[in-house]
């Protein structure tokens, strides 16, 4: 049977606060793998091998001292694929939340998408639909927020979604941006990790 497509919905993991912005806040949005923690060759699968790139923990903390909330957008479809259970993929975005928040950071939530790129969800980026979900929940002001990623997908979806945007050079940017030609890559945003691209956004 073909699912539904208009039933997939991300997931939505929260510190169990019910946060409402009473007038449009600015937000800085991010990508997980290859922004705030390395990528791992086939997927996250378990708690040993989250490994903070170096500054982006400094660089949330930063980014909470401007009072300006961090979302996380993530495809996840290591789910989908049945790599690892929905439960799982949850417990390890928890743990990544608690970890953040014993050394100093907050992360006030984390969407992800755990669907098959066959599923055809709605969620999965590049499509804007998880920005577009958290700037609805929270009361997000998306043209004066930011979108950091590590892949042209990420940067994809910042566009899609009105959102200003950085490309990092950890995880997959490099690699990326080695794909670009020279006027293409002078229409981004470039950083070399979060850190540096917090830098920017303060600047
Ligand atoms: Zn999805």
């Amino acid at each position: 049977m073909t699912p539904n497509k208009k039933n997939l919905q991300p997931l939505v993991i929260t510190n169990n606060e019910d946060i409402k912005y009473a007038i449009p806040q600015s937000a800085v949005f991010l990508d997980r793998d290859g922004v705030i923690i390395e990528e791992q060759p086939n997927y996250l699968r378990s708690e040993d091998a989250i490994n903070y790139i170096p500054g982006s923990i400094q660089a949330i903390k930063d980014i909470n001292d401007h009072n300006i909330p961090i979302i996380v957008v993530t495809n996840q479809s290591a789910v989908g694929r049945k790599i690892i259970s929905l439960d799982q993929a949850t417990l390890l975005n928890k743990i990544i939340m608690k970890e953040i928040e014993n050394r100093g950071g907050k992360i006030t939530a984390i969407y992800m998408c755990y669907h098959h790129p066959k599923d055809n969800c709605p969620c999965r980026k590049p499509s804007p639909m998880m920005p577009f979900l958290a700037k609805k929940q929270l009361n997000l002001d998306l043209g004066e927020s930011y979108f950091i990623g590590d892949t042209l997908k990420d940067m994809e979806t910042a566009t899609a979604a009105q959102l200003k945007s950085i490309l990092v050079l950890t995880g997959h940017g490099q690699g990326e941006y080695k794909t670009l030609d020279a006027t293409k890559r002078s229409e981004y945003t470039i950083a070399t990790d979060l850190l540096d691209a917090t830098h920017k956004i303060f600047a």
